[in-house]
């Protein structure tokens, strides 16, 4: 999309959305990171992805090789909650195709570099992907499609 067709987030709500990308710590972040931290588990946070098109990891368990990434619902389309907006509609739905295409672009990169990834979505409890990811990170190497946290 040249980028004088991109529309002006005209309601408030979309204008939040959109300052909201790509900020860490987010709430949900937060809260997962707690409940793995109660757990025992120390991991790296908002760490940069050598070789994987996407830049950073949210949380990342070097030893274990586990990255895991947390979705925000409305921007990696959450099937529950991934609604684009009406206004531009269009603008929005092509936006966010791209954004999931490119999400699976990178849990391929990364699979293929070593590493299991798991994508938590925002709404999704944090102590049950807290407990997903515990199991994960101390089953060690054994193989596991690491795709999948809950309801994914
Ligand atoms: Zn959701």
């Amino acid at each position: 999309v040249p980028k004088s067709q991109i529309p002006t987030p005209r309601s408030e709500a979309v204008r939040a959305r959109f300052q909201r990308q790509r900020v860490r710590d987010t709430a949900p972040e937060l809260a997962l990171r707690r409940e793995l931290y109660r757990r025992g588990l120390r991991y790296r946070v908002d760490v940069p992805l050598l070789g994987a098109r996407r830049g950073r990891a949210d949380i990342l368990f070097t030893s274990a090789r586990v990255v895991v990434m947390v979705d925000g619902c409305f921007w990696h389309r959450c099937p529950d909650h991934g609604l684009a907006p009406r206004e531009n509609g269009d603008w929005w739905r092509e936006k966010l195709d791209r954004n999931v295409e490119r999400d699976r672009r990178t849990d391929a990169e990364l699979a293929q570099l070593g590493w299991k990834v798991v994508r938590v979505w925002e709404h999704e409890p944090p102590h049950v992907a807290a407990d997903f990811i515990a199991a994960l990170v101390q089953s060690g190497p054994a193989t596991s499609d690491g795709r999948s946290c809950c309801s994914r």
